[in-house]
């Protein structure tokens, strides 16, 4: 029987993790007397850092008064205000929110809203799903079946709606041709989204679903400009929902607090989660407009979707403290201004080395794409798992960060993500990087490239 060494199932069954004991600010300490920078606030989530002081009062006042009550009897003053601070002004639309425990469940709650939708509108054959490849929506089944990550779903093919199809995504360094400008690139990538709606039948899809700035499975890949206008406009024309998951890139992280207020647009339903409790609390949201909640509130007056943990107090006092303090700290200017010597960092280390393709991102979120040779773009084999050694090396020297790639269908290179606090400072971003730098060279050394 082989060596057990913890009753926790972790994602490896072979190896245990060292256990952080605690953190303060962009530090996490472990129990071998290790500091890591957190660069990556693990998956793009701790967005102030750790331990930070109001966020912990706001929690400790709120456990002391009310840690739960479940929301078929009841609402909480915490669920209210966050509601209020989220969704008070309407952003775009969207009124109301619906908080739930993390990115996967505000997916699943998304596709089942817009489903509803359409049944109470007298569309019942509205069942298609459109989404995109290389993307990741959550690991739930719902939500798997959405996401376009090939590496992930092949286990679980067979429990896999069909329901979801998808196109491809709105990745240049991949995708987009060299004769292409970036405006005959979206006119592209429209015509196919156009020409799978017509496939499916126009009248039969629910929503078009996409990440503004793509996270986990392609690392910060942002749209170009136009993109998302030319998408929400064959959503409108087919009357088709747009849902827009912000789990890993909205709530600040890219300089805005909705990533998609940048593409001039907005989604009817929206998922978020990650930055919005800032890893206080496990807590996700789905934002909804107006225009699909009263549809539903005029017809069977449900949304036939619930779980236990919807709206917990707790977690909805950590996020809205969260959230308080990235408006009273003025931390959006801080992640545009640290964003800015970010790129600038990332582009004077990494912008002539032959084994950096892409540097890529918006706002504190930032990827960079290792390749093999950088003029055919073709990646290093995945076999060598060179993201994987780019973060343990980059974790025996302190530094935190979020590998992706490799082996995700196949081709896309590998990558390594950088999402640090919105809290980090002009030196420990300059220190991020030039950790960042050593682990990558350190590796290709050792893998002699
Ligand atoms: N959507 C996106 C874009 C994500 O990055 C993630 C998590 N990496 C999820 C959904 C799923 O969120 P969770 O892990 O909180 O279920």
């Amino acid at each position: 029987m082989a060596a057990r060494t913890s009753r926790v199932l972790h994602r490896s069954l072979r190896e245990t993790p060292p256990k952080a004991i605690g953190g303060e600010g962009i530090y996490l300490f472990a129990e071998d007397g290790r500091r890591i920078i957190d660069a990556s606030g693990g998956a793009a989530v701790s967005c102030l850092g750790h331990q930070h002081p109001r966020v912990i009062a706001a929690m400790a006042k709120q456990a002391s008064t009310l840690a739960y009550a479940h929301t078929a009897f009841f609402s909480s003053e915490p669920a209210e205000a966050l509601a209020e601070t989220l969704v008070g002004h309407e952003p775009g639309g969207l009124a109301y929110a619906y908080f739930v425990s993390g990115g996967s469940e505000a997916i699943e709650a998304s596709i089942k809203l817009a489903r509803q939708y359409f049944l109470e509108r007298g569309e019942p054959q509205r069942q298609h799903f459109i989404a995109r490849r290389q993307s990741y929506h959550g690991n739930t089944l719902g939500a798997l079946a959405a996401g376009g990550n090939a590496w992930r779903r092949a286990p679980y093919a067979p429990l896999l709606s069909a329901a979801f199809s998808h196109v491809t995504p709105a990745f240049a360094y991949h995708e987009k041709h060299d004769s292409e400008s970036d405006a005959q690139f979206v006119a592209r990538l429209a015509a196919e989204l156009e020409s799978e709606f017509q496939r499916l039948g126009p009248e039969t899809v629910a929503a078009f679903l996409a990440e503004p700035v793509v996270g986990a499975t392609a690392g910060a890949v942002t749209a170009p400009d136009g993109y998302f206008r030319a998408m929400r406009e064959i959503c409108d024309r087919h009357g088709a929902l747009l849902i827009l998951d912000e789990v890993m890139c909205g709530m600040g992280r890219t300089g805005t607090t909705h990533a998609w207020e940048q593409e001039g647009i907005a989604p009817d339903i929206q998922a978020i989660a990650k930055g919005l409790g800032g890893g206080y609390q496990p807590i996700g949201a789905m934002l909804a407009s107006g225009k699909v909640i009263d549809t539903i509130r005029a017809g069977s007056g449900a949304f036939q979707h619930g779980h236990t943990y919807l709206a917990h107090p707790l977690a909805c006092a950590a996020a809205l403290a969260v959230q308080e303090v990235i408006r009273e700290d003025g931390l959006l200017d801080c992640v545009k201004e640290r964003g800015r010597q970010l790129e600038q960092r990332l582009t004077e280390r990494f912008g002539n080395h032959r084994h950096v393709g892409d540097i890529r991102g918006r706002g504190l979120f930032w990827a960079i794409e290792l390749v093999a040779d950088r003029a055919s773009r073709a990646s290093f084999d995945p076999a060598l798992k060179l993201h994987q050694k780019i973060k343990a090396e980059a974790f025996a020297n302190g530094l935190g960060c979020y590998p992706g790639g490799g082996t995700v269908d196949g081709v896309r290179g590998d990558h390594v993500l950088l999402a640090p606090p919105y809290i980090a400072s002009a030196d420990e971003i300059d220190l991020i990087v030039d950790k960042l730098g050593s682990a990558v060279d350190n590796v290709l050394r050792s893998a002699n490239h």
